[in-house]
């Protein structure tokens, strides 16, 4: 059978869900392909046994006054809980707070500021991550804060990240207003807000509620793409397989939020998006999740554990974030976030392995005291960050100009657009890309 439709939006993450929201509001017909069995993407919330908890910490921060209304009318009637952040660093043994608190800063900023007062300015900023945080704040605080963590999450050093990174994730914060936000007066940077909002049962619940908006029928899941039909520089067609079966739908438009990688082959007829593919990486991540029997809950929301001899990244104490997340009581639920690359070591350990890891790390860092895991997970995700190294920008302006010349596709979201984005700047992003559709009609 085949199928006919206005639009076909691959991918059913945050961003495909609220273009296909924003689209079908606007009278258009929509069809979503999502290959996994359901929605949500990086932004849902995992239902295991009694439990549920988030593919890693997920907090959201509006800039936009109008859309964090608008979230939290979407999400009626759940309460959107507004939060207070706690978060650490553990190093040598200790919790740092992070961000830096006074004493810590003038302990890592310190000489750079004085520096700054005494005579001419630091470097001007340069291509890479640590010259970015060289030129900023000194060494201290790139080495305190940035060194490991860096190498650990990306599996390279500062000096191959780019500094695009550093400009999305850590944004305008200065000196000067690092030192505001040490004494909790502004938070410059959209990362170090200083206070969050999130979903009481969980930040799926914004995914939940953008498809409960979808008509009956416009998401498929379980779907994948197999190969785009195209002619005269536009796709007119995509075949797809669910259940064992193949199917073709007939489009105007497509919309795609799915990784770069994945997009490219789906061009059967043209090599050129394939080839130039080869540029765009991106880093994987395995959410542990583990019931705990122990006598308390850690006191921040998430904590950061840039030391190498740690086996994880950073772990998120749920019941911090929301009471429904608390688990059904006995044990403390939490959840543990393991960096690697798609088939490497890490990714093929079994779950019992990753556990094993886990718990030989807490053992001999002992801020837990003693535990007993009650139960636990794993959930793997492949394309979890678009890895923005130095030069990433190449390749994917090859990709994008070889893809230009379909002009009926949009690329869309953080994973679809390969760029850093987070929530808020998803949700903008798929707003802006279904007004294009729209104007194109
Ligand atoms: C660990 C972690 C923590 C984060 N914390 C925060 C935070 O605190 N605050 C914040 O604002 N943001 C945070 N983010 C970012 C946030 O998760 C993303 O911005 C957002 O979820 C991206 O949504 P998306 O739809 O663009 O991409 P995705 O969620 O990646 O959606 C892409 C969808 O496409 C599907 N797909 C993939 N391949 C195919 C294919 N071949 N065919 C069909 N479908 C396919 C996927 O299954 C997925 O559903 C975090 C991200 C991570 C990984």
């Amino acid at each position: 059978m085949h199928l006919d439709t206005d639009i076909v939006i691959l991918g059913a993450g945050l961003s495909g869900l609220a273009a296909a929201e924003a689209l079908s509001a606007a009278g258009e017909r929509v069809i979503l392909l999502e290959k996994e069995r359901l929605a949500g993407g990086l932004a849902r919330t995992v239902a295991y046994k009694e439990h549920k908890f988030d593919l890693g910490g997920h907090r959201l921060y509006f800039e936009d006054a109008a859309l964090a209304a608008r979230v939290e009318k979407l999400l009626e009637p759940e309460p959107l809980l507004r939060l207070r952040r706690r978060s650490s660093n553990y190093v040598g043994g200790r919790l740092l707070s992070y961000p830096p608190t006074l004493l810590n800063g003038l302990l890592y900023a310190g000489p750079a500021l004085l520096k700054r007062l005494r005579g001419p300015g630091l470097k001007p900023p340069e291509g890479s991550l640590k010259d970015w945080l060289h030129s900023r704040f000194g060494s201290g605080i790139h080495d305190a804060y940035f060194k490991d963590y860096t190498l650990k999450v990306w599996g390279l050093p500062t000096e191959s990240i780019s500094s695009v990174w550093a400009e999305r994730r850590i944004g305008p914060l200065s000196l000067k207003n690092l030192f505001l936000e040490m004494l909790s007066i502004k938070s410059a940077s959209k990362e170090n807000t200083l206070d969050f909002l999130y979903p009481r049962g969980g930040i799926g619940g914004l995914c939940s509620a953008l498809q409960k908006n979808l008509p009956a029928g416009a998401l498929l899941t379980g779907a994948a793409p197999l190969e785009f039909g195209t002619g005269g520089g536009k796709i007119d067609s995509v075949l797809f397989e669910q259940d064992g079966k193949k199917r073709r739908i007939a489009c105007r438009q497509v919309i795609s939020t799915i990784p770069l990688t994945e997009l490219a082959p789906l061009f059967k007829d043209d090599p050129g998006p394939a080839s130039s593919a080869r540029g765009i990486k991106y880093r994987s991540l395995i959410v542990l999740f583990a019931s705990m029997k122990r006598k308390a809950p850690l006191r921040d929301h998430w904590v950061y554990f840039p030391e190498k001899e740690v086996f994880f990244s950073r772990a998120c104490e749920l019941s911090n974030w929301s009471p429904a997340l608390a688990g059904p009581g006995g044990a403390l639920p939490i959840t543990f976030e393991v960096f690697c690359d798609e088939g490497d070591s890490t990714w093929r350990m079994k779950d019992e392995d990753l556990l094993r890891e886990t718990e030989r790390s807490l053992r001999a860092m002992k801020i837990f005291g003693g535990f007993e895991t009650a139960e636990f997970t794993a959930v793997r995700l492949s394309h979890a960050y678009p890895l923005l190294y130095s030069g990433f920008e190449g390749p994917l302006e090859d990709l994008k100009s070889a893809l230009a010349g379909y002009r009926n596709l949009e690329l869309c979201g953080r994973t679809g657009a390969h760029a850093y984005l987070d929530m808020e700047e998803c949700l903008h992003n798929a707003g802006a890309a279904a007004a294009r559709v729209l104007a194109k009609k």
